[in-house]
């Protein structure tokens, strides 16, 4: 809380670049080529910071069939993409079985592509639907071949701002509770944090706590836990949150470059347990992004071809190439390296030389 509220940005950053070399040894920042498939926009949540949901029943409402998903797989493939993150809305129809079937023959079409897939309040939605508990429905993915369980949804992990915000989403508790299911099952998983609902920087840190808690209990037991940690802050342009951010009773929601930079550098001073952050360029830009890197980011996050639900916020960026994560990377002086969903370091074909920094940044130069 100290260093959050008062230390010196310039200290802090330099701080957590310290730790991230301890922690995360070595000159490489890891990217990961992956795409987005928003199965369906249908969801009955009606989160106040979403403008990428459609009430069922609504004129726009899509839901991609199983060739439709395969082909945007195929694309990914084309591009030497490992792997897919697949999240919709809570659809209050769909069957388990059109999830399960999905996932096979996914696994099935595309053996190569890791399928993360679905969030914890999706997982919740099925197993209302069906009438089974959570646990058994993330164990009958696993087994249709689902990779992992991606860590959306968790905004902030403190139930007087999650109530507010999104009040049919439920308590942190359950957020936690399913992850914590699918690490038991084996399943990959991050974890998330949207910040910048009004909250105080108390709240923020309460956020981290929670998440490095359950890591503890998840290393204490010999399980992996989440990979990592990767913040942002909300979008107010096209939604009911935003509009509550304008006008006479204006409330400074949301957050800027030097306040998305500090919270990068707290968690990663924060999370002794968590390996890797990551920069978040979707929300921030790649610009902010880059600099997130000299803030003990380790990691320039995924390519997201097609990124629909935080571009419906008011993002103007969807999608990054491989070639403009490298780019980012280079030029902060680190050396880019592609990586799978599971952090394994992967052949790398690396953009022209002469791109790269011209001081490239030594670890004994932050010792
Ligand atoms: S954020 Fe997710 S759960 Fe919330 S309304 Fe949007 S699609 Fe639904």
């Amino acid at each position: 809380m100290i260093l959050y509220d008062s230390a010196d940005i310039n200290e802090l950053m330099h701080a957590a670049m310290l730790r991230r070399r301890s922690q995360v040894p070595g000159n490489e920042v890891t990217y990961l080529v992956d795409r987005n498939v928003n199965y369906t926009n249908v969801c009955t949540i009606n989160c106040q910071f979403c403008s990428f949901y459609r009430p069922p029943g609504h004129p726009e409402t899509y839901t991609q069939s199983t060739d439709e998903i395969s082909d945007r797989l195929s694309e990914l493939e084309d591009i030497g993409g490992s792997r897919v993150l697949m999240q919709g809305g809570v659809h209050p129809e769909l069957p388990l079985e059109w999830y399960t079937e999905l996932i096979r023959e996914m696994s099935l079409r595309h053996p190569s592509i890791a399928l993360d897939c679905f969030s914890p309040i999706e997982i919740e939605g099925i197993s209302e639907v069906c009438g089974i508990p959570t646990k058994q429905v993330l164990m009958l993915l696993k087994e249709a071949g689902m990779h992992g369980l991606p860590g959306g949804g968790a905004e902030m992990l403190v139930d007087d701002i999650r109530l507010d915000i999104s009040p049919k989403k439920g308590s942190a508790d359950n957020w936690l509770r399913v992850m914590h299911e699918a690490q038991e099952l084996g399943l990959t998983t991050s974890a998330t944090n949207v910040f910048g609902f009004g909250e105080s920087n108390f709240h923020r840190v309460l956020h981290m706590d929670r998440v490095r808690s359950m890591q503890d209990d998840a290393v204490s037991t010999g399980r992996t836990g989440f990979t990592s940690f990767v913040s942002w802050p909300v979008m107010l342009e096209n939604n009911s949150l935003g509009s509550k951010n304008r006008g006479h009773n204006r409330i400074v929601l949301g957050a800027g470059p030097t306040e998305y930079l500090r919270h990068v550098a707290v968690s990663r001073l924060f999370f002794d347990n968590i390996e890797h952050i990551q920069a978040s360029w979707p929300t921030m830009g790649l610009d902010v992004a880059q600099m997130a890197l000299l803030a003990g980011a380790d990691d320039a996050g995924s390519t997201m071809m097609e990124e629909n639900v935080v571009s419906a916020s008011g993002t103007t960026k969807t999608e990054a190439s491989e070639r403009e994560l490298q780019r980012i990377i280079l030029r902060a002086g680190f050396r880019p390296r592609k990586r799978d969903s599971d952090y394994v370091l992967l052949e790398t074909e690396s953009i022209r030389e002469d791109l790269a920094s011209p001081v490239p940044i030594q670890p004994d130069s932050l010792g």
